[in-house]
């Protein structure tokens, strides 16, 4: 199957042809195969005329919660809670445990809508349903089918809930690893919530499970805040991260999020182990948890992610941009967010899926994002960033693998109202529920 895509401006950041006012995509079999000024005489399947719209790499999401989703709106707890852990008793921890399968389903269903429509195509998902452990995470990876989109799934292994569920969450990422490990749009990964609500003796039998795998890599919040830390520090460790390396459970295909508080010996073994860092700054900004430092974040490349703040990966990296600003004295260096969005997280996605994935060069998925998008300024290689991130909102097209899924502002292959419908009717429910626990 080949299909050109005509007549189009191409932002394609960090890749072989950074910006092309008008030219053209081939794509054979879900894959780029060219792009520039093509021969529109080529032999194709299908020419589609963008009519100079504005196309960009489909986005990666690089810390998801999509099981936080039907949290839009959701009263406030009426504790006041005034530290972090106590966000994590009153909300989080509540909406996790009275999350079913039917809620589950409704919380993929419109979070993974709510990325589509911003034209993230990639999402690397943090999962927790407490009381629907069991085949949660194959639910994630065919309702991430249906929809199309790049899932990488994980569940959080917890001490909180009691010895019993801790062992069926490691048993649910077990499972889902090992029937998923040579998928190529499903990547699993081993999830643990954090160290501070893992004993040793969990570490450690995480770590047995995992001698016997290959292929893995954890997914875990790290140093998120000092509570973090000053938990690993009192058990005998440098820190969070010394603690986790401890147990062998660092490696190349891990993820470690947040990173807020680490501390020297955390960054060389980031380093040492290749583990990758993702940095999610409107959810720090909300939790009140502190800034990442500039350092950590260029030192170890990190990835950005809206640790379930948010579906539109646009809007995460210019809050990001603001947040930072707004610390920040005039003339100070700060973080170039673009390049987090742009060119870390495609690096991180492509070491994880094991194929190439966000941007588009030649040889990488034909994940696209088409903006019908007027500039009312001029629009070229040096401005991209300002455009993208001040001026382009929702894209009118999402293409996936090759395959259109939403054309004209309208998805493919299912009826979005009734899904968005199914999700407001769950989370009445679901907010019902949370008020009993
Ligand atoms: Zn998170």
């Amino acid at each position: 199957m080949r299909t050109l895509l005509n007549n189009c401006r191409i932002i394609n950041p960090y890749g072989e042809i950074p910006f092309l006012d008008n030219g053209s995509i081939l794509i054979e079999n879900g894959i780029i195969k060219k792009l520039g000024l093509l021969d529109s005489s080529i032999q194709v399947d299908e020419t589609v005329d963008l009519a100079g719209k504005t196309v960009l790499p489909g986005m990666i999401n690089a810390h998801a919660h999509l099981y936080s989703a039907l949290a839009v709106g959701m009263p406030f707890p009426t504790g006041n809670p005034t530290n972090f852990t106590e966000v994590l008793e009153q909300v989080w921890w509540i909406l996790d445990l009275a999350l079913d399968k039917d809620s589950t389903r409704a919380s993929y269903e419109s979070g993974l809508i709510d990325h589509l429509r911003h034209g993230v195509t990639t999402v690397i998902d943090h999962h927790s349903s407490q009381s629907f452990i069991n085949g949660s995470l194959q639910l994630l990876a065919e309702t991430a089918e249906k929809l199309g989109v790049n899932i990488s799934g994980a569940f959080e292994m917890t001490d909180r809930n009691g010895e019993k569920t801790f062992q069926e969450s490691l048993n649910e990422n077990i499972s889902f690893h090992r029937s998923f490990d040579q998928s190529n749009n499903i990547r699993p990964l081993i999830g643990l919530h954090a160290s501070f609500t893992l004993s040793d003796e969990s570490l450690q039998a995480i770590s047995d499970v995992l001698k016997v795998e290959s292929h893995w890599g954890i997914h875990i919040h790290t140093a998120e805040d000092k509570a973090d830390q000053l938990d690993a520090v009192s058990r005998g460790y440098k820190s969070t991260l010394d603690r986790l390396n401890h147990f062998g459970l660092l490696n190349e295909n891990s993820l470690v999020i947040h990173g807020i508080h680490f501390v020297e010996e955390d960054l060389k073994i980031a380093k040492d182990t290749g583990a990758m860092l993702v940095h999610n700054p409107s959810s720090n900004a909300n939790n009140r948890v502190g800034m990442t430092p500039n350092e950590t974040i260029q030192q170890l490349k990190s990835g950005l992610g809206t640790d379930g703040m948010q579906g539109n990966m646009l809007a995460e990296a210019k809050e990001g941009t603001l947040i930072r600003s707004g610390h920040l004295a005039g003339g100070a260096a700060s973080v170039n967010y673009a390049e987090l969005l742009f060119k870390n997280n495609p690096e991180i996605a492509t070491k994880l899926f094991g194929r190439k994935i966000g941007k588009l060069d030649p040889g990488y998925a034909a994940d696209l994002v088409i903006f019908d998008y007027i500039p009312r300024t001029e629009f070229n290689g040096n401005n991209w960033i300002g455009h993208t991130l001040f001026g382009m909102e929702k894209p009118s097209d999402v293409m996936t693998n090759g395959i259109f899924r939403i054309r004209n502002n309208e998805f493919i292959g299912f009826n979005e109202k009734d899904l968005i419908k199914n999700a407001e009717n769950q989370s009445q429910q679901l907010w019902q529920k949370m008020e009993k626990i």
